[in-house]
């Protein structure tokens, strides 16, 4: 944390004296403050932040939450003093370069060899621009998803007034490829999302296998690694199957949150599409035929309007100390997804806790050992309530509701009495996990025995 300070203090000096090679000028009365009072205010808000779960500590092992890397955030604060608007480069000529810079990262970071591609507020906002796009350029078709992608592909479908139809998963929560190719051959759907880590169990699509029916079905692949994209840093290592993550150079778009696994804070997504003159859906006046993004405003070629330059400028700065590389932004993940394979070893060793599934990225997903499911949704509901309530030694996870035949299909064993139950669920973003797990994986016995 000091040395966050002393690089906020630089910022803020920084800006202190360009703004000061600009003509003296005075500061109005009405921008003026009582000190007595923000010091007040300012009191009452740091104290009111301490009503929050400990996100940035590994006792916190739940929802996808952690704060951004301080480099991050030295970025962002320092830039948001000038305050640049990037959707035009008129808004903020230094930040609308600095985010063509970092989305030609993540590009290369998926193998796309040409790309048009802009920053958003999340992965929700990218994710309804790959869908927009996909309506442009396939009039008249839906949109297949599995049942585990996002829901807010539904939502989206629902917004853009396109037919959204649902792919039933296998076994291990992917997008079962035989029910999208039935689907397929009736015609109506013309993007397929397939989905690189899902949220709820972090299963990856195979995007490999899938590739092939594009061109015989004619239809687009947009990938959503909202959550899992930056774990494509892994497919040079043992530590994934390098397939699908190969294979997303071959598709059509892809959705990427550096606000999840990219250290940045809320909100920073991204949308890459592998096509620069998709460009063209976006305009309003006669269409042109070859568009390089170079040629264009941020503005001309994304949905919102005024977006914070200071996102860009984070992204922007953290690429520069911490690249989208393998031994960059890799060793972080790589940490992560070694703590979910330790800590599924443990679990399928543990006599009082079970192991979901395998975990296929860094999301592990498990349960207090039951005979019945009613049993067993009662006892992950007061493990996690019991985790958190406790005063001495609190440790934080996530439930996750899943179907009775779900649960069946991994853990017959298990009798089926109820139609669905919550598990436990916890996502180990913070590369401190990994030496953290073993501790983790005692507490949460202690909480279930
Ligand atoms: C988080 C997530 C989203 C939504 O992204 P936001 O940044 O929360 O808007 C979409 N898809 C997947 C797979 C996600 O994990």
């Amino acid at each position: 944390m000091t040395e966050l300070s002393s690089w906020l203090r630089e910022g803020v000096e920084a800006v202190e004296a360009w703004q000061r090679t600009f003509a003296d000028r005075s500061e109005h009365p009405a921008q003026r403050v009582d000190p007595e009072r923000f010091r007040a205010a300012f009191t009452e808000l740091t104290e009111r932040l301490t009503d929050n779960y400990p996100f940035f500590h590994p006792d916190y092992a739940g929802q996808m939450l952690k704060p951004p890397h301080p480099v991050a955030v030295a970025g962002y604060l320092t830039t948001m003093l000038v305050n640049p608007n990037n959707h035009a480069v008129d808004g903020g000529p230094a930040t609308a370069r600095m985010e063509r810079e970092a989305v030609a990262a993540l590009a290369t970071m998926f193998g796309f060899d040409q790309h048009l591609g802009h920053l958003t507020g999340g992965g929700t906002v990218a994710n309804l621009e790959a869908l927009f796009v996909a309506r442009e350029s396939h009039p008249g078709r839906g949109v297949a998803f599995s049942t585990e992608s996002h829901y807010t592909h539904a939502r989206m479908c629902q917004v853009l007034g396109m037919p959204g139809y649902t792919v039933p998963v296998d076994d291990t929560g992917r997008m079962d490829l035989d029910a999208l190719e039935e689907l397929l051959a009736t015609g109506k759907v013309g993007t397929v999302v397939l989905t690189a880590g899902t949220t709820g169990l972090g299963a990856v699509d195979p995007i490999h296998e899938a590739l092939a029916l594009r061109d015989r079905y004619g239809v687009r692949l947009h990938v959503d690694a909202a959550y899992g994209g930056f774990f494509t840093l892994l497919a040079d290592s043992e530590l994934v199957d390098p397939r699908p993550w190969r294979a997303i150079a071959g598709c059509d778009s892809v959705v990427v949150d550096p606000h999840k696994h990219g250290l940045q804070p809320y909100g920073c997504g991204a949308v890459l599409f592998a096509d620069p003159t998709v460009a063209r859906f976006y305009r309003h006046d006669s269409p042109y035929t070859y568009f390089t993004d170079a040629d264009l405003h941020l503005g001309e070629i994304s949905l919102e309007c005024s977006r914070p330059g200071a996102a860009a400028a984070a992204l922007w700065l953290t690429f520069q100390v911490i690249p989208p590389t393998p031994d960059g932004l890799g060793r972080f993940v790589a940490a992560s997804r070694r703590a979910a394979l330790r800590w599924a070893d443990l679990l399928a060793d543990s006599p009082h806790l079970a192991l979901y599934q395998r975990p296929e990225l860094d999301i592990v997903a498990y349960f207090p050992r039951r005979n019945t499911l009613s049993d067993v949704d009662a006892a992950a509901a007061r493990a996690f309530t019991d985790g958190m309530n406790d005063k001495e030694d609190p440790v934080y996870l996530s439930v996750l509701t899943v179907d009775a035949a779900d649960l069946a299909r991994r853990h017959p064993d298990v009798k089926s009495d109820a139609d669905r139950a919550r598990i436990l669920r916890s996502v180990l973003m913070k590369p401190e996990s990994e030496d953290h797990v073993d501790r983790l994986h005692r507490r949460v016995e202690r909480l279930v025995r």
